[in-house]
């Protein structure tokens, strides 16, 4: 028993070294690691390891963020976790009961606000991610359902699609806090640092693995700095309307809608415009002359 324990210890260690974040296990080996761990009394990989069909359970707690300093929550290392076997209805929701327990998450959110995690339609071709929810978005647990996610929807719209059809996701399952002075009674956010954004996401990937997008459309240099890197590009001109690579998935970095929120000219929209036609092509979304026309 112990020899079978350590040999799948040692392959997990392996598979994490190697990038693997989450795996399948079906329900046999559930029934089979449950009875082992039952008579080890412990469980045989750490840290952070979910094992459960439903409900999901951290069956060790994550190391909870210690306290901020400056604003910028010092991180554990970023979670790993297994998810159940199923459809992607029951792997999506272990996931988010998973996202939703994170206690290094739930350490930064304030009390009466939510964590962050993604919605839309599990088999979408087109997959959003931004990088990280704001007052609006904290307060229903929603990504972009503000004035940016408002702007967003219209430009779903204008895609010929509805909010639904797609996926969308934060980078961030919660809202950086910027440090205010004390007593001051303000509230505002901050970019996600990179230590941050490395920590949930493994959240995201796991959002990618299941629904298996066609593409993904990164908003904004935030998003496609947690997606490709920091040291990949030095402005967003140089990347947006180029398609890169993520998760093995074709990947459109554009500008935020926030971006359009503050710079209303028809030059400004009609290059997200021209990055977004770009993904209606590559999705073999029906475009009309006069969507080619948007903006001219
Ligand atoms: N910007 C993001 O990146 N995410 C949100 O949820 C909202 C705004």
């Amino acid at each position: 028993m112990r020899t079978a324990l350590n040999a799948l210890t040692d392959e997990l260690r392996r598979l994490k070294t190697s990038g693997i974040k989450s795996v399948n296990v079906s329900e046999a080996g559930l029934v089979a690691l449950r009875s082992m761990i039952r008579s080890r009394g412990r469980l045989p990989v750490s840290p952070n390891v979910v094992v459960d069909r439903a409900p999901p359970v951290i069956t060790q707690p994550m190391p909870v963020a210690k306290p901020k300093v400056m604003g910028v929550p010092k991180l554990p290392s970023p979670p790993t976790f297994i998810l159940p076997e199923g459809d992607k209805l029951a792997r999506w929701s272990a996931l988010a009961s998973i996202v939703r327990a994170d206690p290094v998450a739930l350490a930064q959110v304030p009390a009466g606000k939510k964590i962050v995690f993604g919605v839309g339609k599990l088999d979408a071709k087109i997959m959003v991610v931004g990088d990280a929810p704001g007052l609006e978005e904290e307060a229903e647990g929603e990504p972009f359902v503000g004035p940016a996610g408002q702007l967003l929807t219209k430009m779903i719209g204008a895609m010929g699609l509805k909010r639904p059809d797609l996926y969308i996701a934060s980078l961030m399952t919660w809202r950086p806090d910027a440090a205010a002075p004390a007593g001051s009674g303000q509230i505002s956010n901050r970019s996600p640092t990179e230590e941050e954004m490395r920590y949930c996401l493994p959240f995201l990937r796991a959002q990618i693995d299941i629904v298996q997008p066609t593409l993904i459309v990164a908003l904004g240099s935030g998003a496609a700095q947690g997606l490709l890197g920091s040291g990949a590009f030095k402005a967003l001109g140089d990347v947006r309307g180029e398609w890169r690579e993520f998760a093995g998935k074709p990947l459109m970095v554009t500008y935020h809608p926030s971006y359009i929120l503050r710079n209303q000219s028809n030059r400004s929209k009609r290059m997200i415009w021209e990055d977004l036609l770009k993904v209606m092509e590559r999705a073999a979304l029906p475009i009309s002359e006069k969507q080619r026309a948007f903006f001219l």
